[in-house]
């Protein structure tokens, strides 16, 4: 059964005469589980929905709907499904106390990866999920391999049961399931010759296989450390050196690069960035990959729509892991506008200096690095520091944060979003603080501990 969140007035949804609270419980017979179903099932332009409202009555309507015409309805959200691993670089385990319930939920949830991109094991799937995955064509799917290696694996994800990831994967992909896939680089556990198998491994499996990524482990002050360490330089440039021999096998046979590493390894390697060019589709942007070059990407592309900024100073906070790579995107966006942009690189003193993501900025520590800084037109903060209800992971409201800062803000995606996309407060002096538009990183809190968390 899945229940209706909100009704669209006048949606075909609303003339049926559901309303918030109405429970969905089957379509043409089939029970519903999740919005899966609800989706799939009800994806036809005649079915038979059976549902409860509120006030008790059971009802079943003959639904006729035009096709592409939605049922205007949303639903509440799914019952995540939780992690059965233990990883010791688990990032929700090294999230420090007091943080809001869900920031402490481990998903891994083959839903959630098919919907928004969150990385999944697949170690908890049943055959029942198997099934769904295949007739829903779930497809691509984001999925964590770490190491193609079963006993590594288990190691690492700190969980005995774990399948063979390799068959699994072998197994959807005969029946037509792609995947994007990450490696978490973990020093002398899976590098090195270890990366080499996986890498292999994966290659092996052949087109559905539509990339993998390669990430350093991010660990922070409260993770366990007990096991798992942060990679050196050295080992960053060797994790590199099997990157482009991958890529370079790759362009070659397919076209693509197929093997990518995060922006963060490229970072603590000391090597600079590949052109924009060689992320595609960035299709793992908002797994780390690409996502200088994406920023760079987008001023490019809207650079006609730039207003003239010439004379103001605006501030970009951003986490420490962009520091170093966001002057070489400011000097871009500088040169369209004319405006002078000063980077406020802030560090995380809610998990602590190793978290440099700006994904994870606790809104008190923007305010910390902006409360002073009188002397700016306006100041961009990152959206992805937010959920959907515009909270940061220290429960500040981003109008809170507004509130308390001497200059107008905006949360912003990608610079262009608020400079060319017509949501700039900061023209008006207006202290709001609207979330810019960008639909793929418009994810729920959820997402956060699925990159920080790298499960
Ligand atoms: S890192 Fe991911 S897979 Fe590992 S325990 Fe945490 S949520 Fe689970």
């Amino acid at each position: 059964m899945v229940r209706v969140h909100t009704v669209a007035p006048g949606s075909l949804g609303a003339e049926l005469g559901l309303v918030p609270g109405t429970e969905l419980r089957a379509v043409n017979g089939r029970p519903l589980e999740d919005f899966l179903d609800w989706e799939f099932l009800a994806a036809d332009e005649r079915f038979v929905l059976s549902a409860k409202l509120p006030t008790g009555q059971e009802i079943e309507y003959d639904v006729e709907r035009p096709e592409g015409l939605p049922m205007g309805v949303t639903l509440e959200p799914p019952r995540i499904r939780r992690c059965g691993n233990h990883c010791d670089f688990c990032f929700v385990d090294g999230n420090p106390q007091g943080l809001r319930a869900p920031l402490y939920i481990r998903d891994d949830d083959y839903r959630l990866s098919f919907r928004y991109g969150n990385f999944a094991t697949l170690t908890n799937l049943k055959p029942w999920d198997v099934e769904r995955i295949v007739e829903y064509r779930l497809s691509p799917l984001y999925v964590s391999v770490h190491a193609t290696d079963p006993t590594i694996r288990r190691w690492l994800l700190r969980n005995p049961e774990a399948p063979e990831i390799v068959p699994q994967l072998r197994m959807l992909a005969e029946q037509g399931i792609a995947f994007h896939t990450q490696v978490v680089l973990v020093p002398g556990i899976n590098d090195r010759a270890e990366l080499g198998r996986t890498l292999t491994d994966l290659y092996r499996l052949g087109d559905p296989i539509l990339s993998v990524s390669v990430v350093p482990v991010a660990l922070t002050e409260f993770s366990k450390r007990r096991l798992v360490r942060e990679l050196t330089g050295e080992e960053c440039r060797a994790a590199l050196a099997a990157v482009g021999q991958f890529a370079t096998r790759a362009l070659a046979d397919r076209g693509v690069p197929w093997c990518y590493g995060a922006d963060d390894l490229y970072l603590q390697a000391g090597i600079g960035l590949p052109a924009a060019a060689w992320y595609g589709d960035f299709e793992q942007r908002e797994n780390g990959v690409g996502s200088v070059r994406y920023l760079q990407m987008r001023i490019a592309e809207a650079r006609d729509r730039l207003p003239d900024l010439a004379g103001k100073r605006i501030g970009v906070a951003t986490g420490t892991a962009m520091g170093p790579l966001m002057p070489q995107v400011l000097k871009d966006i500088a040169a369209a506008t004319g405006g002078r942009f000063e980077l406020v690189v802030v560090e995380n003193t809610l998990f602590g200096p190793s978290v440099t993501t700006a994904g994870l900025l606790p809104g008190a520590a923007i305010e910390a690095a902006l409360r002073e800084r009188r002397d700016l037109d306006f100041a961009l903060v990152p959206a992805e520091a937010v959920n959907d209800d515009s909270v940061f992971v220290d429960d500040v409201g981003a109008g809170e944060l507004a509130d308390r800062l001497p200059m107008p803000v905006c949360l912003s995606y990608d610079f262009a979003d608020v400079l060319a996309g017509g949501q700039a407060d900061w023209r008006t002096g207006g202290q709001s603080m609207p979330a810019a538009g960008h639909s793929r990183s418009a994810r729920p809190a959820v997402r956060l501990s699925a990159r920080g968390g790298q499960g």
